[in-house]
């Protein structure tokens, strides 16, 4: 059995980009395990653009403080238990793991989850990712056929879910990405109506012309200068999902803040509706999406794509890589 835990610590937060001269790697005791707590060995990490935004002040979770191990939902296994509803060998997901090998956990703070093949899906479209895209998309954003469905960071994790769920629904489906590569990605393999390159420049105009006249349902997930082009085509009675904002997490907080300046008006004139949300306000009907998402991936009518990189140490690397772009799909890192 090993004795020593690897950790990455978020050793500064930092005041501007993430780099990874921010995070420390350590070997610390294992941990060992109260009544009521169990010991788990960390499979798989989940690489969430929001830890990032953990990192600039207290949101629906606390604020991270420099010399923390840095937080992340995980998908683990049970070595160890003196909690009586687990046994070793169970496997579970918990966003309470951190970026580390071993976590000490109560298991109030764990949820025993069924195994599936491969097992990444639970970290993808059956995990945060896959119940994100459908209660935002189907639940906030009611979404009807014919209607015209716009999606940013449409290559990721939630984006691509998010746009081929539209399409499954009967809707026109435009995503919005980062160059061309992803573009014709969205496209070929995801099946998009059109996908727009924001970097490229002149959105409001390219969307306006995708969308064939103006947006009915906007699925945000970056906030920004991408939200205000999106936000001035949407048609009236027009729905705007809140989910993220990644365009605003890797910056200074006093200047991540965006202007809602001239917003207030459109939105009456229009009687468009912007609703935010957190996807765990949605999991008592977990069942009801995972009995879905799974029958749309069987039939081929959802394409998967995950972004798997291996070993604990390339975390912060792939974390500022994601922030950056790099991935398609669900980013993850394989630690055992
Ligand atoms: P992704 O897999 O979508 O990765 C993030 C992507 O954001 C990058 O690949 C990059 O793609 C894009 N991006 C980065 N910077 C910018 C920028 N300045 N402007 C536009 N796009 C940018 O991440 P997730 O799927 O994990 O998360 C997507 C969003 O969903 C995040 O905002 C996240 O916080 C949110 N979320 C919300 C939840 C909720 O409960 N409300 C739950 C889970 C996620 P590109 O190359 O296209 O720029």
């Amino acid at each position: 059995m090993k004795t020593t835990n690897k950790q990455i610590l978020i050793d500064q937060l930092p005041s501007g980009a993430l780099r990874t001269e921010h995070f420390r790697i350590v070997e610390s005791a294992m941990p060992e395990i109260r009544d009521g707590e169990v010991l788990l060995r960390i499979l798989y990490i989940a690489v969430d653009a929001a830890m990032r935004a953990w990192m600039l002040g207290p949101s629906y979770r606390e604020a991270l403080k420099a010399g923390e191990v840095m937080a992340a939902a995980a998908l683990a296994e049970v070595v160890e238990t003196r909690h009586a509803t687990f046994d070793a060998g169970d496997l579970v997901y918990t966003d309470a793991a951190g970026c580390q090998e071993f976590v000490a956990l109560s298991g109030e703070k764990v949820r025993r989850i069924e195994r599936t093949e491969p097992l990444t899906h639970l970290l993808s479209v059956y995990g945060t990712a896959g119940l994100t895209a459908y209660f935002g998309l189907l639940d906030i954003g009611q979404p009807r056929a014919g209607e015209s469905v716009v999606v940013s960071a449409a290559a990721g994790a939630v984006g691509s879910l998010v746009g081929q769920i539209a399409k499954i629904k009967g809707c026109h489906v435009v995503g919005i990405a980062g160059g061309k590569a992803k573009c014709d990605l969205l496209v070929n393999t995801f099946g998009f109506d059109a996908a727009l390159d924001y970097k490229a420049g002149n959105l409001y105009a390219q969307l306006m012309a995708a969308t064939g006249g103006g947006t009915d349902v906007y699925f945000d997930n970056v906030g920004g200068a991408v939200f205000e082009s999106a936000l001035f085509t949407m048609k009236p009675h027009g729905r705007l999902i809140a989910c993220g904002a990644v365009s605003a997490y890797d910056t200074d907080p006093a200047k991540g803040l965006q202007s809602v300046r001239g917003i207030p008006a459109w939105f009456i004139s229009r009687r468009l509706s912007l609703r935010g949300f957190i996807v765990a306000d949605f999991y008592a009907r977990r069942p009801e999406a995972l009995r879905e998402l799974r029958s749309w991936v069987e039939r081929g009518q959802l394409q998967v794509r995950e972004d798997i990189i291996d070993g604990l140490a390339e975390l912060p690397r792939a974390l500022v890589g994601l922030l950056a772009g790099e991935n398609i799909g669900k980013r993850m890192v394989k630690v055992a």
